[in-house]
């Protein structure tokens, strides 16, 4: 066993925080307040080399490990996750899947131009009325041949009105249920693809989360991700993977919010001390420093047995209900820690506490997590 970072990923974690602090910071809390979606930041993580970390070099990639991505999405997060949840999205669900399922033709066509950001992509399996039970897909892929005629609506939709490229799962053979359904790349201008409503949230309010409405429209059969009706399978493969991002995404809200708290707590004084000087400060913030490591080792192990070709579904789920919990209790106890000034947007912790939240309930909820975990326990 070795806890010891290499050169390349202390390098990788490095240029992250740099990243963030540099890029990111500044308008953040504009961005929450309007609702604006970090573009040009997110253009720039391309050119860095964040949008494609995994992805093999010969489809323009950074042929990274998933350790250093981990890395980088923690940096990130303790800035802003709305930019964080673009690039997790676009690392672990869109270039992933179809790195590992989509044919040349597609890697070629679509993997490339996604792995260096020059254009994002988005993942489309929930629906009005199927979220955790992702089985009930009402939208249709009705084969025709030589194209998918596909008519259905998605929601909640992260880089909803910003991405070029949808992977869209959407149901061909009702009678075969889950095995009946397909995962078709839609591009943005396919005649018959509409942009619904942006959502209006809690948190992550700079990411662009979109419904999207699907009107008649033709999709090519050489678009089809895997054989006929691998679908469900394709999304849940991701989704696992896709969990390791979130979990270190919630593992960064975390650990930017205690960074915080710690600064504020040597600055502030009351009683004539430091606050850290009163021990309920010092055990919030051994509490969260514990919590926080905890979190991080679930979120690197789950990235190692990845990189290790082992099964890491247990390991994702545990590493992302864990740090979804240890984001939404440290970054309460750091609005604490702040005292009347956590409250305020200019000290940032109230908003990381927002965006906590979000983390709990997507790719898959804390209770979906625990499902997941405890079927591997009992099998
Ligand atoms: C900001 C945001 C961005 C998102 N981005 C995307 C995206 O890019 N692509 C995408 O496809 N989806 C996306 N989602 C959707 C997200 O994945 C779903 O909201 C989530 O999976 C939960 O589904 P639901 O909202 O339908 O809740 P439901 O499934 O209706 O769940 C409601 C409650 O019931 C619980 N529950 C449901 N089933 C069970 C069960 N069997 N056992 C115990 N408890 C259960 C849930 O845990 C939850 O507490 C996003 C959502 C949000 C809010």
């Amino acid at each position: 066993m070795d806890f010891q970072l290499t050169e390349e990923q202390l390098a990788v974690q490095a240029a992250a925080r740099d990243f963030a602090q540099n890029d990111l910071l500044p308008g953040v809390i504009e961005r929450d307040t309007y609702e604006k979606f970090p573009a040009e930041q997110i253009k720039k993580m391309g050119e860095l080399g964040f949008m494609g970390m995994m992805v093999d070099p010969k489809y323009n990639g950074g042929g990274m490990d998933t350790v250093s991505y981990v890395l980088a999405m923690e940096e990130i997060s303790k800035i802003d996750s709305s930019a964080s949840v673009a690039m997790s999205v676009n690392n672990s669900l869109v270039c992933w899947g179809l790195e590992k399922y989509g044919t040349e033709e597609q890697k070629e066509k679509y993997l490339k131009r996604l792995a260096t950001g020059e254009i994002i992509g988005a993942f489309c399996l929930s629906e009005p009325e199927a979220g955790s039970d992702a089985t009930s897909q009402r939208t249709t892929a009705e084969d025709k041949g030589d194209y998918y005629l596909v008519n259905g609506t998605k929601n909640w939709i992260t880089n909803g009105n910003s991405a070029s490229v949808y992977l869209v799962i959407a149901q061909t053979d009702k009678e075969k249920g889950h095995k009946g359904i397909n995962a078709l790349i839609v591009e943005r201008e396919t005649e018959g693809f509409v942009v619904g409503k942006k959502e209006e949230k809690l948190g992550i309010r700079g990411s662009d989360t979109h419904s999207l409405m699907f009107q008649d429209m033709k999709v090519p059969k050489e678009n089809r991700i895997g054989e006929d009706g691998f679908g469900f399978n394709f999304a849940m493969s991701t989704l696992n993977g896709g969990r390791i991002g979130i979990a270190a995404q919630a593992l960064g809200i975390a650990s930017g919010a205690y960074e915080l708290a710690l600064k504020y707590s040597k600055e502030r004084k009351a009683f004539g001390k430091e606050i850290n000087q009163h021990q309920a400060i010092a055990f919030k913030l051994a509490d969260m420093a514990t919590q926080i490591e905890t979190a991080r080792l679930l979120c690197l192990k789950a990235a190692w047995l990845k990189d290790q070709k082992q099964d890491f579904s247990q390991a994702s789920a545990m590493a992302k209900l864990y740090a979804s919990q240890v984001a939404m209790d440290t970054t309460v106890e750091a609005v604490q820690v702040h005292g009347g000034y956590g409250f305020v947007k200019e000290y940032h912790v109230e908003r990381l506490m927002r965006d906590a939240k979000i983390t709990q309930i997507y790719e898959g909820t804390s209770e979906i997590q625990k499902i997941v975990i405890s079927r591997n326990i009992l099998k």
